[in-house]
């Protein structure tokens, strides 16, 4: 790892940490209760090395035969370091959730029931258990992923009663074409509504580079920050 990418990585998240601290602030929250993840999809494993040496605690990936090289390489690229926790954001095809339940600790895009059943089945497989968000589409157009609003709470309903899934509530990438201000207040009231039918599912997994600070100001308690930290992503590979 280069001492000038380090550089780059310790100003990027310096940078992101304090337009978190500042958002929290303007809305009166606790900045200790959103948590960051830095999404470092089509980065190399060094550079998650060096971001948990930065004390990045959560990562997020969106493809899962990129994460899984990611994850397998940690061991001997990450000489004994912890292993941040593994979010996945992506869309989830149904043939890959026994791979993601390997190595995922959070999965944020579970948007039908197909998938609850497959991530339930591989937690099984695995031995382990697996923190669930419900993606939801806040235009009702899926084409990126995500259950309509009226969907989400009968999803979080089967995602809660599924073996080896613990429900921690709902997630969505705003629309390209709305004010994200107000699609995330949207999402709230449709976390707030989950909420009421599962006390323990109090997450709100929203904000990106582009648009954290409407996202903190909604209540959100993830973060999903990639090019704010990492620079703009290289061309898939
Ligand atoms: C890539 C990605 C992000 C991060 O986007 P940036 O604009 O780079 O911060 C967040 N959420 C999801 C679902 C993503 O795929």
């Amino acid at each position: 790892m280069t001492d000038q990418r380090s550089a780059e990585l310790a100003d990027g998240l310096a940078a992101v940490r304090q337009r978190i601290e500042n958002a929290a602030a303007a809305a009166g929250r606790d900045p200790g209760g959103v948590t960051l993840i830095v999404v470092t999809k089509f980065f190399p494993v060094t550079d998650l090395v060096t971001l948990a040496d930065l004390g990045v605690t959560d990562i997020g990936e969106s493809r899962d035969q990129e994460a899984t090289e990611k994850m397998s390489a940690w061991p001997e690229v990450a000489d004994r370091r912890p292993r941040p926790r593994v979010h996945f954001i992506g869309r989830l095809q149904t043939n890959k959730t026994a791979s993601v339940a390997r190595y995922a600790d959070v999965v944020h895009s579970v948007d039908r029931d197909r998938l609850v059943d497959r991530l339930s089945a591989g937690a099984d497989r695995a031995g382990r258990r697996l923190q669930v968000l419900v993606q939801v589409s806040l235009d009702d157009d899926s084409s990126r992923g995500g259950v309509t609003g009226d969907q989400a709470a009968s999803l979080a309903d089967a995602v809660a009663a599924a073996p080896g899934l613990d429900l921690r509530g709902l997630m969505a990438i705003p629309p390209l074409a709305a004010d994200p201000a107000e699609s995330y207040r949207r999402l709230r009231d449709l976390c707030d509504a989950v909420r009421r039918a599962h006390p323990e599912a109090t997450w709100m997994s929203a904000g990106m580079s582009a648009d954290l600070e409407q996202a903190v100001a909604a209540g959100a308690t993830h973060l999903r920050v990639g090019s704010a930290i990492l620079g703009s992503r290289p061309a898939r590979r």
